[in-house]
């Protein structure tokens, strides 16, 4: 089975309502759902932390904690979608720089329910 990674923004988590980690993400990767393409283990799911730049750091000691490494990460759809969106770096932004560091294809967002 496919093995993925999320990424979630750690601000909105924090925020409670709708939290991402609560069960969106979690179903999309189990049914295959959204830009989550077929069904998947989560092998990983990181919050990021403002600034934000803990975040490769902490990917990649998830990776060798878990001794998995995902084939795909995706930014969760609250973090590519944020209104407003995170002061420090554009998803678009985030998702290079998560790729260039630890190799791995980011894709954005996970689920597309409400
Ligand atoms: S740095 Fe941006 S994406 Fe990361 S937790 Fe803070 S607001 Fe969210």
């Amino acid at each position: 089975m496919k093995k993925i990674a999320v990424v979630g923004c750690g601000a909105y988590m924090d925020s409670g309502y709708g939290c991402p980690g609560e069960w969106r993400c979690l179903k999309a990767a189990a049914m295959g759902d959204g830009k989550i393409d077929e069904p998947s283990t989560v092998t990983a799911f990181v919050k990021c932390e403002c600034p934000g730049r803990a975040v490769v750091p902490t990917i990649g000691m998830s990776m060798k904690m878990a001794e998995i490494k995902p084939d795909v990460i995706h930014l969760s759809s609250c973090m590519v979608g944020a209104k407003p969106g995170c002061p420090y770096a554009s998803a678009e932004e985030m998702a290079q720089i998560i790729e260039e560091k630890t190799g791995i294809k980011v894709i954005m967002g996970t689920h597309d329910y409400h």
